[in-house]
């Protein structure tokens, strides 16, 4: 019998786990074919998740949790999801229902009888959604797709299904400025697209701000894209090119006409406008050299402070200090 991990990254979600589990129970009921186990992440929570959590494994033996020691966000909870995920196959899912567990079976059905290597979903409405947010994410996919080669699906959801070979090349994409949405795309493998309508949230508020959202669209760009170097290249060429333009006109005009000093408020426009230039120019530079520091400083993506297989965990962590030293474990 297959085995489909469920990861769930939750972050103050007490109220909407118990309707997620109630939900879910049906699906795990309906795919008899499969043993399905869920695998909740406590991405640091201030509320009662944690024990909701920890109810739900004394429940059903099924449920397993792992919490970090603080939020460490999303991508690493999806990340130490499917570092400790054992199944044949490994869903990621959000716990609010905007993911529907209803197409799980659909899913399954289309890896084992399809030759796919992963199902993928995308919403093909945003209705609900504030307009703001929705045009801005919009003009995310527009800009991303142009800067990079590898294709980012717009109103692709994190929600998929994954063959172990898959999940397994995911893994080995283990940098620390994590946007899955363009990891998914890069590692390849045959992947088939559903559609579903969007939902509302079953319970809760949503927990990506505009400024987290922001700084997501930022890691997405600087991490699947180098195009915005080449752009401060780009710009600073063609303003060498005007420049020597601009000093021929000006020799050019002095010898004819003998124009005096005039003209001061142009040149103060110019100076602030290439001032701008450079200025951006030097942060886009910033972002990649602050992107380069944090990957080579090599930090764990998470930590685990409590686990339902505190072994498991404790195994990890462990591990990933003895690694981290450059030393082998067996050694
Ligand atoms: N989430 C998380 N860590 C975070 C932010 C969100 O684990 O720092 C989880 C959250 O609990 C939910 C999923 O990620 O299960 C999606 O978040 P949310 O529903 O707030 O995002 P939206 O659907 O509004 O984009
Ligand atoms: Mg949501």
């Amino acid at each position: 019998m297959k085995k489909i991990t469920v990861i769930i990254p939750c972050l103050n979600e007490e109220d909407a786990l118990p309707i997620y589990y109630k939900e879910m129970s049906k699906i795990m009921k309906q795919m008899k074919e499969t043993e399905i186990e869920l695998l909740f992440v406590d991405d640091g929570s201030t509320d009662r998740t944690l024990s909701v959590m920890k109810d739900l494994h004394e429940l059903d033996g099924r449920c397993h949790y792992l919490s970090f020691s603080r939020n460490f966000g999303k991508e690493a909870a999806i990340y130490a999801g499917l570092q400790n995920a054992d199944g044949d196959y490994v869903a990621i899912m959000d716990v609010d229902l905007q993911d529907p567990p209803a197409l799980l079976p659909k899913m399954y059905r289309i890896l084992e009888e399809e030759g796919y290597d992963s199902v993928a979903t995308k919403r093909s409405t945003r209705t609900g959604e504030p307009k703001i947010r929705s045009f801005l994410s919009k003009s995310f996919y527009n800009v991303i797709n142009r800067l990079s080669k590898t294709e980012i699906v717009n109103g692709a959801r994190d929600y998929r299904l994954m063959k172990r070979n898959m999940v397994d090349a995911v893994l080995s994409m283990s940098e620390y400025n994590r946007f899955s949405k363009g990891i998914f795309e890069w590692v390849g493998f045959r992947t088939k697209w559903l559609e579903f309508e969007n939902h509302e949230r079953s319970a809760g508020e949503t927990k990506w701000s505009m400024k987290k959202l922001f700084c997501y669209s930022l890691e997405g760009i600087t991490g699947f894209s180098v195009a915005p170097l080449s752009f401060a290249s780009v710009m600073g060429i063609a303003f060498c090119i005007l420049s020597f333009l601009m000093i021929g006109v000006i020799i050019f005009r002095t010898l004819i006409w003998g124009d005096p000093v005039s003209g001061w408020p142009s040149l103060a426009c110019i100076i602030f406008f290439v001032g701008g230039i450079q200025l951006l120019c030097t942060g886009i530079v910033g972002q990649y050299l602050s992107k380069t520091y944090l990957e080579t400083k090599h930090r764990p993506i998470y930590i685990i402070k409590d686990s339902s297989e505190k072994e498991k965990g404790a195994a990890h962590v462990r591990e990933s200090i003895w690694s981290k030293c450059g030393l082998d474990q067996s050694a």
